[in-house]
């Protein structure tokens, strides 16, 4: 029984219902199998609440499986990093870790047992050659001299391949399929190939490595795999999913492959191919930068597995090739951070307040509620004196109604404190304003002036003697157009204001103790976190997660 009832559906789950229903499976194994060749980006989220998703809900079991066939590109940290993400977004694989090159040494057997059918053949064209006698869309293909070679030769000369016989390039094993296909990946695809590289699981054991295809469905059918769920690119590549099970003698149940669209997302770019370029020439500090579409790179920025789950759910499972508005993932981190971000007051460019007929040498303990709404969250305490820090855009010597801030002679209320008016203020050379003088009314903490004095401005302070400094970086979208990867260098179309560093802002003192991953609301600005890899107890470094509202096109 499943409890899809409350989820949205899709046309896996039906498939899976109607698979079920007719009792082709009893249960549901899925997989998830990223390559480790790059940190997992908000594109695989996708991939992964649908695999993680589904065995939930049915009560069966996703595997984490690594597609670790390419170790020239693979990496040991990535391995590592994707374990990680995975668990942050709240999925638990099932049983151990799984490698598609544990299988190597079946992969191999079952490579024998095709050239001992006649259907795989060591062939010696070089990769150019290999490309002309492939044929167009148009045109079909041309067979390999040594198409016809016989099934005794090909084990010879493949066992030579695998004892290092030969060089990189100057012979692979490919099926014998049909080169008049208008698959293209029908016209005696490639299986292994030769690659004197280091393998960060099996070391140096091979020189022969198995191609994608060949691996992914087999490999999926060793572990049982009923529900093969990959991306629209692999459509065609599933004859040749189908050809290699058909053609070997494998006990398992038959798994089956289900394509859905792709992940495209606004503002940023999704290959990892890609997304490695942007570190490797340094556009960004690293995957994990705070803008980078990757998890780590979210989780860094203060974006909540929540929120992402959300979003995806969201976005749901469709065939359909689209691109996903970027405003539809900020609603979602804002919403969640809305009801759950505890509130903060910071100043990020500070002018000095004074409070002329507040006693001088005195301060006291003001209390605020760290949620308006969720009594739960408790209060914390806030030194309050006579000298603070407001933020310079919340003052003008004068202004019309609509500014709702402080204005000399006008009267406003420091949040979670008293009411104030302002007096007069001090200027630079430039003319900037430095100190506002202001009386406060001692009767005001925590209620209206007795009056009915309406005072309906509210600003943010932090006191200026008693708070902790901290650098705040502003973190925006990384490209200013919103389909980057349509153009031809994407280098032309990077945000200069991706990142804009504040070197000294002023925050409450309270969060000099704030924990990783804790998103702060500082009140009237936007969502902030500690930067996990800068921040230290002595530079105190936070992140902008995002704004309080969408500024973009305004
Ligand atoms: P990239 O092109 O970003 O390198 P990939 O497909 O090569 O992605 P893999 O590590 O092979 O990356 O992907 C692991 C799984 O995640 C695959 O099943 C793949 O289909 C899926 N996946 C990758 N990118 C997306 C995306 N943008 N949307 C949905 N699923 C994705
Ligand atoms: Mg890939």
């Amino acid at each position: 029984m499943t409890d899809t009832e409350t989820r949205p559906s899709n046309f896996i789950r039906q498939i899976i219902d109607k698979d079920l229903d007719s009792g082709k499976h009893q249960s549901v194994q899925t997989r998830f199998p990223p390559e480790p060749n790059g940190y997992l980006h908000i594109g695989h989220a996708k991939a992964i609440c649908l695999n993680f998703g589904i065995a939930k809900d049915y009560k069966g079991a996703c595997n984490l499986r690594f597609d670790d066939t390419n170790p020239a590109k693979e990496d040991i940290d990535f391995v590592h990093s994707i374990q990680q993400d995975v668990n942050w977004l709240g999925f638990n694989w099932d049983g151990e870790v799984r490698y598609s090159s544990n299988y190597f040494d079946q992969l191999h057997q079952y490579a024998v047992e095709l050239i001992t059918k006649g259907k795989a053949f060591v062939c010696f064209l070089n990769a150019e050659q290999m490309r002309e006698y492939r044929g167009t869309l148009t045109e079909p293909g041309k067979a390999s001299p040594s198409r016809d070679t016989t099934p005794e030769e090909n084990l010879a000369l493949f066992e030579k391949m695998r004892n290092g016989e030969f060089k990189e390039g100057e012979c692979s094993l490919r099926a014998k399929i049909d080169m008049s296909s208008s698959f293209m990946c029908m016209r005696d695809p490639i299986l292994y190939r030769i690659r004197f590289i280091h393998h960060h699981q099996t070391g140096d054991k091979w020189c022969i490595y198995p191609m994608y295809d060949f691996t992914h469905c087999i490999s999926d059918a060793i572990e049982g795999i009923t529900h093969s769920l990959c991306t629209l690119e692999f459509q065609d590549n599933r004859r040749l999913y189908d050809w290699v099970l058909d053609n070997i003698t494998i006990e398992k149940s038959r798994p089956e492959q289900t394509e859905f669209s792709r992940l495209n997302l606004e503002y940023t770019l999704m290959s990892k191919r890609k997304l490695a370029l942007l570190v490797e020439t340094n556009v960004v500090s690293g995957w994990n930068d705070p803008r980078m579409p990757t998890l780590a790179g979210m989780r860094r920025r203060g974006f909540t597995p929540g929120a992402i789950v959300e979003f995806i759910s969201r976005v749901g499972v469709t065939k359909q090739e689209n691109m996903i508005e970027i405003g539809m993932l900020e609603v979602c981190v804002r919403d969640e951070l809305n009801e759950k971000a505890p509130r903060a007051m910071a100043v990020l460019d500070p002018i000095k307040l004074v409070i002329e007929n507040y006693p001088e040498g005195e301060s006291e303990i003001v209390t605020a509620p760290n949620h308006p709404n969720i009594e739960e969250m408790g209060k914390r305490e806030l030194p309050f004196g006579r000298e603070l820090y407001i933020e310079a855009e919340d003052f003008k010597e004068s202004a019309n109604k609509k500014f709702k801030r402080l204005v000399i002679d006008k009267e406003v209320r420091l949040r979670n404190a008293y009411v104030i008016k302002a007096e007069r203020c001090d200027k630079d050379a430039d003319g900037n304003v430095t100190t506002v003088y202001c009386t406060y009314d001692p009767e005001t903490l925590g209620k209206s002036p007795a009056d009915g004095r309406k005072v309906k401005g509210v600003i943010h302070w932090v006191s200026s003697t008693d708070n902790v400094e901290a650098e705040v970086r502003l973190y925006d979208r990384l490209f200013n157009v919103p389909n980057p990867a349509a153009e031809e260098d994407f280098n032309t179309v990077i945000n200069p204001e991706s990142l804009v560093v504040i070197k000294t802002a002023y925050l409450e003192k309270n969060l000099a103790d704030a924990k990783e991953e804790q998103v702060y609301q500082f009140e009237r600005i936007g969502y902030f976190c500690k930067d996990s890899v800068d921040s230290t107890p002595e530079q105190l470094v936070f992140n902008r997660t995002i704004g309080l509202r969408d500024t973009w096109d305004k």
